[in-house]
């Protein structure tokens, strides 16, 4: 064999569609704000006090909008959660509240499909989210509006319907953290490169899916995202 092949194929680079343009965005990281919506933390029984947190979902996860996602395996309480995701241009670390606009490629809708049942069982063991957060399929995203310069949103309306009937609906100026000092926080975690995605966490209202569902969300000025959730794989 010639040195420097690879023993099977290469997983396919993963990429979200950019509205107004032929380029697609390629995914390198997918991070996630937790506790962000004093509501949802109130309605999560969590102490709304804390700081938000930061975790991770892999890149495959990602679903394209009018994507199919299977009822995943091993829970029995499937949930939604609408957020505003953040796309990252330009490389950083320890990027100051001010300049956080600047390393910001675009806004899309996002879901943040989590295992609720696993996740909580998790927390109360004090144990890692991955397995009620982290699994296939587990990050809808809809085609990604350029900013081109403009400024991070503050304010605008963000929903989420399941079969037409409005489960969550809020505002980003509710947002704890808001997009700024989410991007500069994050930068002093982990060195921030082009390609990366963060969810912004989820307002209240969550609640489950189940086969069949059409769910749709929408944040004001970006566009929407649709998924159905389809039969389990296996
Ligand atoms: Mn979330």
């Amino acid at each position: 064999m010639t040195k420097g092949t690879y023993a099977f194929e290469c997983p396919p680079v993963v990429s979200v569609a950019i509205q107004g343009s032929d380029t697609r965005f390629p995914v390198r990281r997918i991070y996630c704000v937790g506790r962000n919506y004093a509501e949802h933390i109130r309605e999560m029984g969590a102490d709304e006090r804390q700081k938000p947190f930061f975790f991770q979902k892999p890149r495959d996860a990602i679903v394209g909008n009018g994507g199919s996602v299977p009822y995943p395996p091993f829970t029995e309480d499937f949930q939604y959660e609408i957020e505003l995701v953040l796309a990252i241009g330009k490389s950083g670390t320890d990027i100051a509240v001010e300049d956080a606009g600047a390393h910001v490629f675009g806004i899309a809708t996002g879901i943040d499909l989590t295992r609720r049942d696993r996740q909580i069982e998790a927390r109360k063991a004090g144990r890692p989210w991955e397995v009620g957060k982290s699994f296939d399929a587990s990050a809808p995203i809809g085609d990604i509006l350029p900013l081109n310069g403009g400024a991070l949103p503050v304010r605008g309306a963000l929903s989420l319907r399941v079969n037409d009937e409005v489960r969550q609906s809020a505002d980003i100026a509710d947002m704890i953290w808001n997009s700024a000092e989410i991007v500069s926080q994050l930068s002093r975690h982990y060195a921030l490169e082009a390609g990366d995605l963060i969810y912004t966490g989820t307002p209240a209202g969550v609640g489950p899916i189940f086969p069949g569902d059409k769910v749709v969300g929408e944040v004001e000025g970006i566009g929407s995202l649709a998924i159905t959730v389809t039969d389990p794989v296996n």
